[in-house]
């Protein structure tokens, strides 16, 4: 196939490139050059007044499969991430049961998905206080070779995956260093929340809980101190340490002067916590979105390179578990993995806040390189697989929890209108999603479940 007349978004240009590029019969980019003529029989696909960007990475999402599949599954959740561009995604360990952190979970947790992926996905290993007081090292050794990274918490809500101490984190980030494999965190400090929830919860007394009390339990100086002290423990091998989920610009910096890396999301760039009186708990998460002000900081992070690329989060449940009518035990997750991409297209690139290069960056070729994918994944170059997105920098999108393909419907983006429409995705050359489809009222996804391929650390 050649796809015609686009304008490529190409890694380390400093603008959109008119050229031509030949998929191969492999999927993989096989050409790119100013005018490509075609075979006889080839197909060709006119691209013309489109950007054609590299195929989004989202390396982090809870996908819930096995185990909690009225949340989420692979199919649900792949085919949201195909609409909003993504080619690729990560999953993490520890929303599915049984949790990845032994070899048998992950045997059985890919023989279960790879039967419906539309897109391409690796997974994350584990290491729960079980496994960490098991055996750790022969968890992490077992589970290496088919895993980019391990997922640790310093503060867990979840019984079937539990918190690792300051002293199992230690010794985890030594022997992820050894295996050459990341570490990564979610860094919220237990004694800071655990006392602040105590103490906001007492003084509230039997008035109804406000989300002032949630966001003030899980504080900014919770993220600070938990980054700080994942810092100090990593001592030696900070280069292993990635920190998910940052909404704190103070531990995003001290993370980035430390030699770790880190990540924030969407929701963190585009609400405050004064969006939770309007927006209630469509929009809790763990951590929460920080006090007014903490977005435009991460923005410039993001576009200095502190913060080095951008997740979802994707971690969607129904009405019954978001609303239960306490906000303490409102699930705290939110969709994202269809709708991140098309906000930092509009909001990032052509709202001006990223150049194009750090664009390209913070959506894929940061985290392909992070996760061990770079050798085919990543960006639009000659013998990397053909993973894009067609892209109208002239459309809209406006984004309505009904049309989402997740599982989970309840967005807190409902309503906002974005600029560029996201048109097709296209996985190893293939087509995956075909928003005219949707504008005909069809299923958009044109890929057969089980078509994505899995990915391991060194893919080639
Ligand atoms: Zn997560």
């Amino acid at each position: 196939m050649i796809v015609r007349n686009g304008l490529l978004a190409l890694r380390h240009e400093r603008d959109f490139l008119r050229r031509d590029f030949r998929v191969g019969p492999d999927g993989r980019v096989a050409e790119i050059s100013e005018r490509l003529a075609p075979e006889p029989g080839e197909e060709v696909l006119d691209a013309r007044g489109l950007e054609v960007l590299p195929g989004a990475i989202d390396p982090h999402v809870h996908f819930d499969e096995p185990g909690f599949t009225h949340r989420e599954d692979f199919l649900h959740g792949t085919s949201e991430a195909a609409k909003g561009g993504v080619t690729a995604v990560v999953d993490m360990p520890c929303t599915s049961l049984p949790p990845v952190t032994t070899r048998a979970a992950l045997e059985n947790k890919l023989a279960v998905v790879s039967k419906a992926a539309v897109v391409d996905y690796a997974f994350f290993g584990g290491v729960s206080g079980h496994t960490a007081e098991e055996s750790l090292a022969e968890h992490m050794e077992a589970l290496a070779p088919d895993v980019v990274g391990f997922k640790t918490y310093f503060i867990s809500g979840m019984r079937t995956f539990t918190r690792v101490t300051h002293d199992d984190f230690g010794r985890i980030v030594r022997r992820g260093a050894a295996l050459g494999r990341p570490i990564l965190l979610h860094a919220e400090d237990l004694d800071c929340v655990t006392a602040a929830e105590t103490r906001l919860r007492k003084a509230r007394g039997t008035d109804a809980p406000r989300w002032s009390d949630y966001v003030g339990a899980r504080s900014e100086d919770a993220e600070t101190v938990a980054a700080a002290s994942a810092a100090a423990l990593a001592r030696g091998n900070e280069e292993w340490l990635h920190v998910v989920h940052v909404g704190t610009a103070e531990a995003a910096e001290l993370l980035a002067a430390a030699g770790a890396t880190c990540e924030t999301c969407a929701h963190y760039l585009a609400f405050s916590a004064e969006d939770f009186e309007r927006l209630g708990s469509s929009l809790k998460t763990a951590p929460p979105v920080k006090a007014p002000g903490q977005s435009e900081r991460l923005w410039d992070l993001l576009s200095g390179g502190a913060i080095s690329f951008v997740t979802s989060d994707h971690a969607p449940a129904p009405e019954e578990e978001k609303n239960t009518g306490n906000l303490w035990t409102d699930y705290g997750g939110i969709p994202g993995t269809g709708t991140w991409a098309p906000y930092l297209y509009s909001e990032g690139l052509l709202g001006g806040r990223l150049s194009l290069g750090r664009y390209l960056e913070v959506t894929s070729g940061a985290a392909a390189e992070r996760y061990g994918l770079s050798e085919r994944k990543g960006s639009l170059a000659v013998g990397k697989d053909a993973d894009f997105v067609l892209a109208d920098p002239g459309g809209t999108t406006v984004i309505e929890g009904r049309t989402l393909l997740s599982k989970g419907k309840i967005t807190a983006f409902e309503g906002l209108r974005l600029s560029g429409r996201f048109l097709a995705t296209y996985v190893r050359g293939r087509l995956v999603y075909d928003a005219d489809r949707a504008d005909r009222d069809e299923h958009p996804i044109c890929a057969a479940p089980g078509s994505g391929r899995f990915l391991r650390w060194g893919y080639r």
